[in-house]
């Protein structure tokens, strides 16, 4: 896919600066799923992901000070917050030892960042330990970058966040992307910016409260914009349809209707579900009747889109150039109601497009369903690709080096 056009998202990547002998403040996500009974290591998927950066800077001769937060201590000490297990994984799957530091910025991580040598990686403790973190407060950034040399950012999942370590240290430091960072910019970014055309935009999900950012972004740059989901009923609500139960925000009517009067005005295509499927309860021990979206019976609630928005949807994502999608079309999680997810999903998988899903249900449903393969990119990061749509600038991102 080109990137040509991606501005602003045309950042230096390890790849483009000399990090041989230097001493590389690698920010990760380690933020790894915990299990509760046990207190160990549920997934080690984020350690996996964040191996080809760490090797390609080890075999760079770089020494590699590796940083990430994990869960929320709340700016303390507190051990069952403390990154060794991570070290010890990662030391796994390195095949190497990874020194672990007993602080952040204290005494042992900057004598063991002074003696560390190219090759050799070692991991603070959980950036969090410290409130500063959070508050992005120079000092602290200040006391992480004078660890070492260059700053690499590999954590996008944390990018839309100005925090020290995602941030901040680019103020003492050059900064560029590792290469999950790299490939979240290049797919979301290329999609947004220089997309093969028709782009066709997916949106789902329970409120359209937080989607209506990435709707109005993409009502710029998108061919045809697809509904469904709970959101899709502030819609019918707003035009005097009848919804039952189903979810709705009234506040946001008049937000909806101008979304619906911009897109006319653009000449995009705006698709809502003709139809829905809907139970008489928040369950999937219900019957499930479909019926018209704007003809909902009282006491019903719609938990996924019908047949005919099915067949209306897919042939729409069979044309597309690109796709870029967040959240389900429906209640996916209850077999009854997993229908139009399960239907979306196999059409954007099987259409040939090229396509970009952000992360959270519409990533968990891909997978659901057996598509992940097909899929051109998944992001690793859910808050963050939705800021990304909506065109916002991410600080995290904003702050590396211009290629
Ligand atoms: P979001 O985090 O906004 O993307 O919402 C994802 C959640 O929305 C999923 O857990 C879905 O079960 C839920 N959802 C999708 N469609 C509906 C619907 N029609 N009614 C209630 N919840 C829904």
């Amino acid at each position: 896919m080109s990137t040509d056009g991606a501005k602003g998202y045309n950042k230096k990547s390890v790849t483009d600066i000399d990090v041989a002998g230097k001493k590389v403040l690698l920010r990760c996500d380690f933020n790894v799923p915990i299990d509760k009974e046990t207190g160990k290591i549920r997934d080690e998927g984020r350690i996996i992901a964040a191996l080809p950066t760490i090797n390609y800077l080890l075999d760079k001769s770089a020494a590699i000070i590796a940083c990430s937060h994990f869960g929320r201590p709340k700016g303390e000490f507190k051990p069952e917050f403390s990154l060794a297990q991570v070290a010890e994984s990662l030391s796994k799957h390195l095949g190497k030892p990874v020194k672990m530091a007993k602080d952040v910025v204290g005494p042992d991580a900057t004598s063991l960042a002074a003696e560390l040598k190219p090759g050799e990686i070692m991991l603070l403790e959980n950036t969090r330990f410290h409130a500063e973190e959070e508050k992005n407060n120079p000092d602290f950034a200040k006391k992480l970058a004078d660890m070492a040399d260059v700053f690499v950012s590999d954590a996008f999942g944390s990018v839309h966040r100005a925090h020290a370590s995602t941030e901040g240290v680019s103020h003492y430091l050059p900064a560029v992307s590792g290469f999950l960072l790299k490939k979240e910019l290049d797919h979301i970014g290329g999609a947004i910016s220089d997309p093969k055309r028709p782009l066709v935009a997916i949106l789902g999900g329970a409120k359209v409260s937080d989607k209506l950012g990435v709707i109005k972004n993409l009502l710029k740059i998108s061919d045809a914009i697809i509904i469904g989901g709970g959101m899709a009923y502030t819609f019918f609500k707003a035009e005097g349809g009848k919804i039952g139960n189903s979810l709705c925000e009234d506040s946001e009517f008049e937000s909806v209707l101008s979304c619906k009067k911009e897109a006319e005005e653009r000449g995009v295509k705006l698709l809502l579900p003709e139809d829905s499927v809907a139970g008489a309860e928040f369950s999937n021990d219900v019957e499930a009747k479909t019926f018209d979206s704007d003809a909902i019976p009282d006491g019903m609630m719609a938990m996924d889109i019908g047949p005919k928005a099915i067949a209306a949807f897919t042939k729409e994502i069979s044309c597309a150039g690109t796709i870029v999608w967040n959240g389900p079309m429906g209640v996916f999680e209850f077999s009854k109601f997993a229908e139009g997810t399960k239907a979306v999903s196999e059409a954007v998988a099987g259409c040939g497009a090229i396509s970009v899903i952000g992360g959270g249900d519409s990533a968990a449903a891909v997978r659901k369903f057996g598509v992940a393969d097909k899929i051109t990119h998944i992001s690793t990061g859910g808050g963050a690709s939705l800021e990304f749509m909506e065109g916002k600038v991410l600080p995290g991102i904003a702050c590396l080096l211009d290629a």
